[in-house]
């Protein structure tokens, strides 16, 4: 192939016509055959969304089977073996179901029904987490979403086109390929139907809000900004279909074990019991939750309708935090190592360097989430130092690093230790 031609000559683009003159660059190939560059952009565009749809679409063929998403999903996400199942059920499912004419057929006599999720579980135990490796695992896109943010339309705030956009983007713009997403959204539980007296002026976290939720819930065509917001109004819609979207709803939900315990006439709940025993009954107690409990929650029934598939996620032992510095596939200590690896810089936690930072995080109580700002805290004076020192073989990070942000021991290689 030939670089840019002579624009004198009369020749054209043998794609779209175009001469020379007006073309900003020609490209010759074998044959006198011309591209111009605008053609060439096109032809890119065109292979990179065929790309984007091959790659969402790949599990047409290979759809893993439940134990293979769980087996997947145990080399990121620590514990949470029940929810991890009632997951991998419902998403093989559900991809099933679009796997039989799209998802969509309105003449079968049996109608599967999308089986969208509900999880109930403490802050930062994982329900983001798993939505979003079920989705990376299945190469479709994900989005993330909080359900206080969203308003009931007109009001200032996310709707649910937002959500919708955001899933869009995500999905590089390939409508099919969002059509198949997945969307988690947070905090659910914040928006359930309160008492009369909490709702002063308009309901924006509420009934209303559920409304919105709903719709989208369902199966709705929606048509979305692709800019966003409101301020370009002259902007053309694109329309997403959300029928075969897979929405993971989660929440902490405090206090529905109450409403459980109440209906089973369960006062073995054991309010008065040790704590952690207390913390075990409520997750066997949200086990059984059912659509009339959420619906006394604050739900309408509507929705609970729409959330068929429920599952609790238990609280993070300090055992578990422990797992989760360590063992994922891109846990956060093993990242740190590898980082320092680059520079042939060996990193070394002490087991009770490891326990010291657990137990900071255990007492935040903001489960596995308050683990990265305490590793965070220890390493960054380590990775401003570290490229400074000179022969630096080995560090080793000691309790009183965490504890009193001591320095590390660092060691070079003519074998002297610093501390
Ligand atoms: P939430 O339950 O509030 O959605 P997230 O899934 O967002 O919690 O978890 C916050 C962070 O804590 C994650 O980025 C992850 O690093 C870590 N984490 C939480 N739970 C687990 C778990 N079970 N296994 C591994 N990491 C976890």
């Amino acid at each position: 192939m030939s670089q840019k031609i002579n624009p004198k000559k009369s020749v054209a683009c043998s794609f779209c016509g175009k001469p020379a003159v007006k073309a900003r660059s020609l490209i010759e190939g074998p044959n006198s055959v011309f591209i111009c560059d605008e053609c060439v952009q096109h032809s890119a565009d065109i292979i990179k969304r065929n790309e984007a749809l091959s790659l969402f679409s790949s599990f047409d063929e290979t759809l893993p089977r439940p134990s293979e998403l769980v087996a997947e999903l145990d080399k990121y996400v620590i514990g949470q073996d029940f929810a991890k199942q009632v997951l991998s059920v419902a998403v093989y499912n559900h991809y099933k179901r679009i796997q039989i004419n799209g998802g969509i057929d309105e003449n079968n006599d049996v109608e599967l029904e999308k089986s969208n999720i509900l999880m109930l579980g403490p802050t930062g135990t994982g329900k983001t987490l798993l939505a979003r490796t079920l989705a990376r695992i299945l190469k479709v896109p994900f989005a993330v979403a909080d359900a206080t943010t969203i308003t009931e339309a007109g009001y200032v705030g996310d709707d649910v086109e937002t959500v919708l956009l955001n899933l869009l983007q995500k999905a590089d713009y390939n409508v099919q390929a969002a059509e198949r997403g997945i969307i988690y959204i947070d905090e659910i539980d914040k928006i359930s139907r309160k008492s009369e007296s909490t709702s002063i002026t308009r309901d924006v976290s509420g009934e209303g809000v559920q409304q919105a939720l709903l719709k989208m819930l369902e199966g709705t065509r929606a048509g979305v900004p692709p800019k966003g917001g409101r301020k370009h109004p002259e902007q053309s819609l694109i329309y997403i279909d959300t029928r075969n979207i897979l929405f993971v709803c989660g929440g902490a939900f405090d206090g529905l074990e109450k409403i459980i315990a109440r209906r089973m006439q369960t006062s073995t709940i054991g309010f008065t019991a040790e704590s952690t025993e207390r913390v075990e009954a409520k997750y066997e107690l949200l086990k059984y939750t059912e659509p009339d409990d959420l619906i006394k929650y604050g739900f309408i029934p509507e929705i609970t309708g729409r959330l068929p598939v429920i599952t609790p996620l238990s609280e993070l032992s300090e055992e578990a935090m422990l797992s989760i510095l360590t063992e994922p596939k891109n846990a956060l200590l093993k990242q740190y190592k590898k980082l320092l690896g680059m520079e042939n810089i060996e990193l070394e936690f002490e087991l009770d360097a490891i326990k010291a930072i657990v137990n900071k995080a255990f007492k935040r109580k903001t489960g596995a989430r308050a683990l990265r700002g305490i590793v965070e805290e220890v390493m960054l004076p380590i990775m401003y130092q570290a490229p400074d020192m000179k022969d630096l073989k080995k560090i080793i990070v000691t309790r009183e690093c965490v504890e009193q942000k001591a320095s590390p021991e660092y060691i070079t290689t003519n074998k002297s230790k610093t501390a």
